[in-house]
């Protein structure tokens, strides 16, 4: 490829969007004439391309499904004609979201309920069909959930978009949102946190200790079919690892990471089915995870829990938000809003159903913006709502000019790929060894995916994506921040971020990994210096009172009514079957990838409310489980 001239940052994102916009036919911010390369480079992003592998994962996803009626969704009918029963005789359990705490919660409690009782999860997202997710720039700008240019920027425009970004005046956070929640765009590593990231006194006194969750991370490891990355498999492995030799060449510096990828047949029977019964196939190493895997390798929560909680009775209902809760003579009525898009255009229906307990699952933001909209409908809640907000001490880094070849640029899922890229994540370089915790952090290595290879080579100036790499940083940042609603919309508050001391720390160490790597830092601007988080966590902060957090350590929600204590005594009063289960009540930082300790706490919590004697009508005994 010729040698391509350095364009400005704001001209490269503007042409990329432009020539997004006009592909989508809106065409208002159309590339410039004078801007012919940089347009001809971004805006070529070839069509999706058909090929064997994605019909394969396609028809692998159909058969898997052919026991629920050809997919995880529950027919939406179902939902209103429950609307109209009596408000006792609707819903038992309602889940909101299908994230990983979603998820856990509706698999382990279906698993228990008496039987009569309902549970069904409400998920806002589609039903997303592996070998179907789209893989060019356009398609991928046109599935974020809020406008991200524009005098309409932050509004939702896709409500059933797969990427919700969140930009905020310090932050952008970049969600999942479809049923499996982030799984459908995570890279899938799974990592435990530092036993010393307990010990934080954010954290409440049952659960000040990592052995505590260390038997919910085993059940969730292997629900999971985690592997590890085979050695060496790839380049970006061989080039990292080289870099952490040069580094800290001892021991536990450098890891090839856990991961929920299938990378060989270990899991699967003699009919490609995993131990959930889904059908997967082996990793083809494209190095497109987080834009949706469409070979069916990634374990997306499609692939485990879902289908657990759907085997075991869960009605799943899809394209179904949640709006806001009123607790009215000890049950919940849930406002709904479906997003009826079987004609032309996406239409909102709305509806309310009743629950004796509602489980929260929507992530954070999430869950905090459900109960926000729910205090002026007379639900009382902690004043701590909305805070110790944690990006998670996210940072993100570039490689350049690197000596020695790495390659990068996700390749997708056709049949013709000739390049091993690997799956986004593989590695991790480790910080453990430094005595202040939060002096720690990891920084792993990630591959662009095939959407955005483009950009991304105008933007590193590196025509094959062969001579840089990306650096994924987590450490801890405090959980200073805070969630707010404005104009009916969670927005993210953090004065102060841009110029934290831990994001000048995390600079510094990726000024020594490139170096390390052979090559220059590149600190790219993409949003003016906003921080972009892929790992919100808090708003929902679970802690042993109301005036420190928001639910308790077993995910129970605080009543705030009499300042939220129920006897002189000084006990917390909670709202009896109200949960909150997600990334949202984990009330600090934890400095790795937070999948495992959502779940883990998820598995935990739902223990809690299957041994709730409040809750002895709802599931059955284990005792009597072990009899039948
Ligand atoms: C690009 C990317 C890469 C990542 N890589 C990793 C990784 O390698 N390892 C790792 O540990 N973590 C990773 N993460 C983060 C991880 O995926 C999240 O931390 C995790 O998914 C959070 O789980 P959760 O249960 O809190 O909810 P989420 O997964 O956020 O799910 C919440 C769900 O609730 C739904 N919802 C929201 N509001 C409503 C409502 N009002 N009504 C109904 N439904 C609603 C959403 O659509 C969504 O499906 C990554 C995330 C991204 C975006
Ligand atoms: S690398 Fe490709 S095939 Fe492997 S899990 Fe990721 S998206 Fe799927």
């Amino acid at each position: 490829m010729a040698e391509i001239g350095k364009p400005h940052r704001r001209t490269v994102l503007g042409a990329a969007l432009g020539a997004s916009l006009a592909a989508a036919g809106t065409g208002k911010l159309a590339a410039k004439p004078q801007e012919p390369r940089v347009y001809q480079l971004l805006g070529k992003s070839e069509p999706t391309q058909q090929s064997n592998l994605k019909r394969r994962a396609a028809n692998d996803y159909r058969n898997s499904m052919l026991r629920f009626g050809g997919q995880l969704s529950s027919p939406i009918e179902q939902l209103f004609h429950a609307s109209t029963l009596p408000e006792h005789q609707q819903f038992d359990v309602l889940v909101v979201g299908s994230g990983y705490g979603a998820s856990i919660s509706a698999a382990r409690l279906a698993a228990r309920l008496a039987p009569g009782k309902r549970l069904a999860i409400v998920e806002r997202g589609r039903e997303w069909v592996p070998g179907e997710f789209d893989d060019t720039f356009r398609g991928i700008y046109q599935q974020a959930r809020n406008q991200l240019t524009g005098p309409k920027k932050r509004t939702v425009v896709n409500p059933l978009g797969l990427h919700n970004v969140i930009m905020s005046d310090e932050i952008n956070v970049w969600t999942g949102n479809g049923l499996g929640g982030g799984s459908l765009i995570n890279a899938g590593i799974a990592l435990i946190p530092d036993a010393d990231v307990f010990s934080v006194f954010k954290w409440p006194r049952a659960l000040r200790s990592r052995r505590v969750l260390d038997p919910y991370f085993l059940r969730v490891a292997a629900a999971l079919n985690l592997s590890r990355t085979p050695c060496n498999q790839t380049p970006k492995v061989v080039s990292r690892r080289c870099a952490a030799d040069r580094l800290h060449p001892y021991r536990g510096f450098f890891d090839l990471s856990p991961i929920g990828v299938m990378y060989d047949e270990r899991y699967l029977d003699a009919f490609s089915r995993n131990p959930q019964e889904m059908i997967q196939r082996p990793c083809t190493l494209c190095g497109d995870c987080i834009t949706g895997c469409n070979v069916g390798a990634k374990n997306t929560l499609a692939m485990n829990f879902l289908p657990l909680a759907r085997s075991r009775g869960s009605e799943i209902y899809t394209q179904v938000e949640v709006r806001s809760i009123e607790k009215i003579d000890g049950l919940y009525k849930v406002d709904l809003v479906f997003f009826d898009d079987r004609d032309c255009g996406v239409v909102r229906r709305y509806t309310s159903v009743w629950s004796k307990m509602v489980v929260l699952g929507a992530g954070s933001p999430g869950s905090a913006g459900i109960l926000m909209k729910s205090q002026p409908k007379g639900l009382c809640l902690s004043t701590a709502l909305g805070q110790r907000w944690s990006c998670n001490g996210d940072g993100l880094g570039f490689i350049i000019n690197k000596k020695g070849c790495s390659k990068i640029g996700g390749v997708g899922a056709l049949d013709d790929r000739q390049d091993d890229i690997g799956p986004t994540v593989q590695t991790s370089l480790h910080y453990q060894h430094r005595p202040r915790l939060e002096d720690r952090m990891l920084i792993q290595d990630a591959a662009i995916p095939r959407a955005a290879t483009n950009l991304f080579k105008v933007l590193l100036q590196d025509a094959q994506l062969t001579r840089s790499g990306v650096m994924l940083g987590m450490g801890h940042d405090g959980s200073a921040g805070r969630i707010t609603l404005e104009k009916g919309s969670v927005v993210m508050r953090w004065p102060g971020l841009k110029q934290a001391p831990f994001r000048k720390a995390m600079w510094a160490e990726f000024q020594r990994v490139a170096q390390a790597s052979g090559g220059e830092y590149k600190r790219l601007k993409l949003f003016g210096d906003n921080l972009v988080s892929v790992h919100p966590l808090g708003g929902c902060a679970l802690a042993d009172d109301p005036i420190e957090g928001v639910v308790n350590a077993d995910g129970q929600v605080f009543d705030g009514t009499r300042g939220g204590f129920a006897d002189a005594a000084g006990r917390p009063a909670v709202h009896h079957g109200l949960y909150v289960v997600d990334g949202s009540i984990i009330p600090s930082s934890l400095g790795c990838n937070p999948l495992m300790t959502i779940s883990a706490l998820a598995e935990r919590i739902a223990e809690g409310i299957l041994a709730n004697p409040a809750h002895r009508d709802l599931f059955v005994p284990l005792a009597t489980m072990a009899k039948k």
